[in-house]
């Protein structure tokens, strides 16, 4: 291989070759190259978090106004929305999602820097009523150099819901994309730079999370760190935090419930239950995996979304009517085949699914066949444990304290979906299933506005919303004395 053929990666400002190991990426969908790079070493992260931190001393960034700061972000939501396109194909030969999947991707990346742009030009900060002769007021400041750790399942979107505030407020980014999909976190910061963030400000480092993601995390110049992926790594980081007093937020796994009661819209329920299972391979943090049934309408419900999912599109991620792609390695889809084993061993029935489809133009990609298994209880593990797949398990329930208990019983609390007409129920439901987000009659729609996050092992800390902004600045209050004499004690 030769030197020019490596891709370039972003170090305090350099755009150059990492000095960490060689390796590629590939394309699921084929297994094919589509990058060579040599990934960070832990020399490149200390000259990024020192130029990182160089740079927000310097830079003037964090001293400029907010509408000021804000411009920039408006150029960037600007840039990429004008280069969607070939964005959205990068995106799909990096993690071998669908393209329409991708385009929406880029899409909500583009509105997440125009939403901070809005919410740093509009942040206010806060006069106190006084208790004395002092103007008391509550101020925030820019915290410096913050690291933003990411997945591979969403890059682009999820570096966007990092970067963006982070920027916003006035700080330094230290990014660390998955190790196997660092291209879109490479673009954004190219972007960046050319809509006029400094120089050094931000900085790209893949390499493997274990050694990459820890020394950036354990620097004593990084002030905070935003995490999404799994739960056992949040934990992992949320040591290092509590050890370094640092601020940590943590979007991790989920073991979500779906919860479709006797009266629910059964077109939309079986639409809502299979997009909010089988979109994106059921490789999503919020992913309704578990299913609740009224008794009553089980079997009906069950054929109906049996039949549904036998006939998603599993296919070529170019073609624009795929609905699911591959998974995004061979090693994964070994993963999700051993928890549907797992599955059948504990006593669960395969309804559909369980395959290694062939798809035309794609035979050495990694897909797999949606799938439901059911029969099982909610303590079985495949009801318990995240299998971040296109893997279903369905469950009957008898009444609404029942389903309430079963829906609540696990270690994960990230989301949850009701489909009901009832709307009192729905509201009840709503209020008593412990989750960071519950849609009603809808799944896995989003909004920047809508601050999200998880509760108990699915996370720390909440995403998005006009507030998000503040997860990446200080508070500071303020006593400014008004007093016309000394303070008393000094008499
Ligand atoms: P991981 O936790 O393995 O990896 C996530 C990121 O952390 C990667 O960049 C990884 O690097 C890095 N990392 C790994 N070890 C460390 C470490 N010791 N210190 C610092 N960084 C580290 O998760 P997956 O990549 O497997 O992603 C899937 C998980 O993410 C699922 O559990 C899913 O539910 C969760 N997720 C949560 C979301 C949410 O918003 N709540 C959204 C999307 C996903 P490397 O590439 O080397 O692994």
């Amino acid at each position: 291989m030769n030197q020019q053929e490596l891709l370039p990666i972003c170090i305090a400002g350099q755009w150059r070759l990492g000095t960490g190991d060689r390796y590629a990426t590939r394309y699921p969908a084929t297994g094919e190259v589509v990058a060579e790079l040599n990934a960070a070493s832990l020399a490149d992260v200390e000259e990024a978090v020192q130029g990182a931190q160089r740079a927000f001393v310097t830079s003037g960034w964090a001293q400029r106004k907010p509408h000021e700061r804000a411009a920039v972000l408006y150029r960037i939501a600007e840039l990429i929305r004008a280069r969607a396109e070939p964005l959205a194909q990068r995106q799909r030969l990096d993690n071998g999602k669908p393209i329409s999947e991708t385009r929406a991707l880029v899409a909500s990346a583009a509105g997440t820097f125009q939403f901070f742009a809005a919410a740093c030009e509009t942040l206010e900060e806060t006069l106190t009523p006084a208790r004395g002769d002092c103007l008391t007021m509550s101020v925030y400041e820019p915290m410096g150099v913050v690291a933003a750790i990411t997945p591979w399942n969403s890059p682009i979107a999820s570096e966007a819901q990092k970067m963006a505030p982070a920027l916003a407020a006035g700080n330094a980014v230290v990014v660390k994309p998955a190790e196997i999909t660092p291209l879109m976190a490479l673009e954004l910061a190219a972007i960046c730079e050319e809509a006029g963030v400094p120089k050094g400000l931000i900085s790209v480092l893949p390499g493997k999370g274990s050694v990459i993601g820890d020394a950036i995390t354990k620097h004593p110049l990084v002030k905070r760190v935003s995490f999404t992926g799994g739960t056992t790594t949040g934990r992992h980081i949320a040591h290092i935090a509590a050890d370094k007093m640092m601020p940590v937020s943590l979007e991790l796994g989920g073991k979500s419930p779906t919860m479709v009661l006797e009266d629910a819209d059964l077109d939309h329920a079986v639409n809502g239950v299979l997009y909010g299972i089988f979109s994106s391979s059921g490789e999503s943090c919020i992913a309704g995996s578990r299913l609740f049934v009224a008794r009553a309408l089980y079997e009906p419900f069950m054929d109906r979304l049996a039949a549904g999912a036998a006939h998603l599109r599993v296919g070529d991620p170019a073609d624009e009517r795929t609905q699911m792609g591959p998974l995004i390695t061979d090693r994964h889809r070994d993963s999700i085949e051993s928890f549907v084993a797992l599955g059948v061993q504990e006593g669960g029935q395969l309804r559909t699914g369980g395959l290694r489809p062939n798809v035309a133009g794609c035979e050495n990609g990694y897909f797999y066949t949606p799938t439901i298994i059911e029969g099982l209880d909610n303590q079985a593990r495949i009801c318990q444990e995240e299998i971040f797949g296109p893997v279903l398990v369905a469950m009957p329930f008898d009444n609404e304290e029942d389903l309430i208990a079963q829906a609540n019983d696990s270690v994960y609390a990230l989301a949850a979906g009701v489909w009901t007409r009832d709307y009192k129920r729905a509201w009840r439901i709503a209020r008593a299933v412990q989750a960071g987000n519950v849609w009603i009659n809808t799944y896995k729609q989003f909004s920047i506005s809508t601050p999200f996050g998880g509760w108990r092992d699915s996370g720390l800390g909440r995403e998005k919303g006009r507030l998000g902004i503040l997860q990446y600045m200080e508070q500071k209050s303020v006593y400014w004395g008004m007093n016309e004499q000394p303070l008393p004690w000094a008499n």
